[in-house]
């Protein structure tokens, strides 16, 4: 999470006050001071989602979130778990983040030592 930016006049924290994306990979933070009232803009690299989200704005923004698992990528990642295909080969062949292949693991409780590697 990228953290306020203080104020340079006043030292204290700023608030996000909105988050417009501009492209997929790219946002615009206004960050507002409580004080002295003035906003500053920042372009940030947007973040996947991570779980904690401080902002309601910055949800459903944007093309197709890649979290989203398709029963049939599903179905492939539990027959490829059984057979003990390395989690690296799995998520190549689905096209995901080993990351994201071992978060989806995790419920189904395929998660045993070779996700590990
Ligand atoms: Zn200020």
């Amino acid at each position: 999470m990228t953290a306020s930016p203080l104020c340079v006049a006043c030292g204290v924290e700023r608030h996000a006050i909105a988050i417009e994306p501009v492209t997929a990979r790219y946002e615009i933070r206004s960050d507002e001071c409580p004080k002295c009232k003035t906003v500053v803009r920042l372009v940030n690299a947007r973040r996947a989602a991570t779980g904690k989200r401080k902002l309601a704005e910055t949800r459903g923004i944007g093309a197709s979130k890649p979290t989203d698992w398709s029963e049939k990528e599903i179905s492939q990642l539990i027959e490829m778990a059984g057979q003990k295909i390395p989690v690296r080969e799995i998520a190549k062949l689905l096209g995901r983040h080993v990351g994201s292949v071992r978060r989806k693991a995790w419920p189904l409780g395929l998660i045993v030592d070779w996700m590990v590697h």
